[in-house]
């Protein structure tokens, strides 16, 4: 009698942890691991004009989209990389009547992390999806014919990560966020030598920096 009783215990326990596991699978969401904030240089640190005109609110929930400048680019000296950004700047506000630069971010050959337009307004980087991030690195990855293309650094590579992940954690964001500007337009955009770092590096590095609870 006395074992039959401790059976119908054990049988009960077994019971509670399965719908325990159940419930702890059932309810698993994903979350992201707590990331620091990478260095972003100012819009003064390189020197960036006012806007020339109010920008609409950018809203919540986005993707970051990646770009390329489309100008071969490979120098990591700091001052140059502050008058190509100044130089974009000039031609999105004077030659495409933009109100401010298009970009939200710009990383540079040495890994620098600079902030473009505010990410608070709408971008000009992705014809329907200005709603998104737009990040864009220095340089031309695509080449024409294949000549001339440059390719991603380790250090730009790496400021790519460190600041797709903090946003991702500062906002809360779903998995997959990262994306070419190729796969809403038709373009080139970032570039053959691009793509594959965001399209597979990338998001596999934002993949391993969430867990589930
Ligand atoms: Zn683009």
């Amino acid at each position: 009698m006395k074992i039959i009783k401790s059976n119908k215990s054990i049988i009960i326990i077994l019971c509670l942890l399965l719908l325990f596991l159940f419930e702890t699978y059932a309810y698993a969401v994903t979350y992201w691991q707590p990331q620091p904030k990478p260095y972003i240089y100012s819009r003064s640190a390189w020197g960036a004009r006012s806007p020339s005109s109010s920008m609409s609110s950018r809203g919540t929930g986005y993707y970051l989209i990646f770009h390329h400048t489309a100008r071969s680019f490979t120098s990591t000296d700091k001052s140059a990389c502050a008058a190509e950004i100044r130089e974009i700047q000039n031609i999105h506000m004077d030659e495409n009547k933009w109100s401010d630069i298009g970009y939200h971010y710009i990383i540079d050959p040495a890994g620098r992390i600079w902030q473009g337009r505010l990410d608070q307004y709408i971008g000009a980087h992705t014809l329907s999806y200005n709603n998104n991030i737009g990040i864009a690195n220095l340089g031309d990855f695509e080449g024409f014919f294949g000549i001339g293309a440059n390719t991603p650094t380790t250090a730009s590579y790496n400021a790519m990560c460190s600041l797709s992940k903090w946003l991702a954690y500062r906002d809360n964001l779903d998995l997959p966020i990262a994306y070419c500007h190729k796969d809403f337009n038709d373009t080139a955009c970032p570039g053959r030598n691009m793509e594959y770092y965001i399209w597979d590096s990338l998001r596999g590095h934002l993949y391993l920096n969430m867990v589930e609870r």
